[in-house]
C-alpha cells in the first residue's frame, strides 16, 4: 500500500510475537533488538519476523497477486526476470558437475526451464507452485531425496520457517563436488539500513528471516562447503532496491514495486496519476540509485548476497 509504513502495519497484526530466533534458535530476551515487525538476534545477527505469522496468514500473503498466472510484472519486468534467470543457468551449467539440479522455491519454473534448455535435468519444488511448469512439484523441499549436482535457493531461503534445517537438508542432497547456491536479501546492506521499515526486501510477512552475510557464510562453511564465490550484485534487485527506497521517501510514499506490477498483481489499486508519479520519480532517482548501487558493490554491502559454495569431494575419491 502506498503511504503507510508497511512494517508498522504488519507489526499490528494479531499473531504471537516470535519467541526465538528462526536462524539460530536462541530464545529472545532483553539483549535482542526489537524493531517494527522483526526482532534482531543478539547472537547471530539475523532478524526474525515478529509477530510470527500463522500458516493462514502466510497463505493469504501469497495469494494470487504475488504470482498471478499472467506474470507479476508488466512486459519489461517479466522479460528482465527471464533473462537474468537464463544467465544464471548458463553460468551454473558451466561450473557444475554432471547431474540434475534442484531449484527450491521455483515459482513458475523460469530457472528450471532455463537449465532444461541446456539439456540438463532440472526439477523445482514450491509449495505455492502455480502448476504452469510440469517440472515444478508442489511439495516441501524437505520431502526431496536423492543426489543433486546443485541445490539452489534463489530468493527462497528467507521464505522458509526453518532455513538452517533446510540448508542442512541441502548439504545431504548435494553430491561431493556439487554446489550449493544461495541468493538472499542482505539485511546488513547499506540500503537495508538506509530505508529501514520501508526497505523493499523486508517484505513482511513473506520474508520470515532477514539474513546478514556473516551468519549465512559461517553456516554454509559449517555444513562442509567451501565458499567459491560471493557477489553483492549477482543476486539481482540491488538497483531496484535503491530505486524503490528512494521513491518511497518522497511525499505520499509512492510504491514503485506496485507501480510496475500488472493490475491484478498489485497489493493495492493505484490511481493512474499515482502510478505515473512513482514512475517519473524513479526516472529522476535513477542516477542516485546507480550511485548507491556502485557504493554498495564497492563496499561489499549490496542489497543482495549471492553465494556459490562447493561441497568438498570425499577424501577417498579425491
Ligand atoms: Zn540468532
Amino acid at each position: 500500500m502506498a503511504g503507510a509504513n508497511p512494517a508498522v502495519v504488519y507489526a499490528r497484526t494479531a499473531a504471537p510475537a516470535a519467541g526465538e530466533c528462526a536462524w539460530c534458535g536462541r530464545r529472545f530476551g532483553g539483549d535482542d533488538e526489537h524493531r517494527a515487525g522483526r526482532i534482531r538476534c543478539a547472537r547471530c545477527g539475523v532478524a526474525t519476523t515478529s509477530p510470527w505469522p500463522s500458516d493462514e496468514q502466510l497463505a493469504k500473503a501469497y495469494a494470487v497477486w504475488y504470482r498471478p498466472s499472467a506474470g507479476r510484472f508488466s512486459g519489461v519486468g517479466d522479460a528482465v526476470l527471464k533473462r537474468t534467470r537464463s544467465a544464471l543457468a548458463s553460468r551454473l551449467h558451466r561450473v557444475l558437475p554432471e547431474g540434475p539440479v534442484l531449484d527450491v522455491g521455483a515459482g513458475d519454473g523460469t530457472l528450471v526451464e532455463a537449465f532444461r534448455r541446456h539439456g540438463r535435468e532440472a526439477v523445482g519444488v514450491d509449495p505455492y507452485a502455480s502448476g504452469a511448469s510440469p517440472h515444478v512439484r508442489a511439495v516441501e523441499f524437505e520431502e526431496m531425496t536423492g543426489g543433486w549436482s546443485a541445490v539452489i535457493f534463489w530468493h527462497s531461503l528467507e521464505h522458509l520457517r526453518r532455513p538452517v534445517r533446510a540448508l542442512r537438508h541441502a548439504a545431504d542432497l548435494v553430491v561431493p563436488g556439487g554446489v550449493l547456491v544461495v541468493a538472499v536479501p542482505n539485511a546488513a546492506s547499506l540500503q537495508a539500513r538506509l530505508f529501514g521499515d520501508r526497505w523493499l526486501a523486508l517484505d513482511l510477512p513473506r520474508h520470515l528471516v532477514h539474513i546478514a552475510p556473516a551468519a549465512l557464510l559461517s553456516q554454509i562453511e559449517a555444513l562442509g562447503f567451501r565458499v567459491e564465490r560471493v557477489s553483492y550484485l549477482r543476486g539481482g534487485q540491488v538497483l531496484f532496491g535503491w530505486l524503490h527506497g528512494l521513491v518511497g521517501r518522497l511525499p505520499g510514499h509512492p510504491d514503485l514495486y506496485d507501480a510496475i506490477r500488472r493490475g491484478e498483481a498489485q497489493q493495492a489499486a493505484q490511481s493512474p496519476a499515482l502510478r505515473l508519479y512513482a514512475l517519473a520519480a524513479a526516472l529522476v532517482a535513477l542516477p542516485l540509485a546507480a550511485a548507491g548501487t556502485a557504493i554498495e558493490v564497492a563496499t561489499r554491502s549490496g542489497g543482495t548476497i549471492y553465494v556459490e559454495a562447493r561441497r568438498e569431494p570425499d577424501p577417498e575419491t579425491a
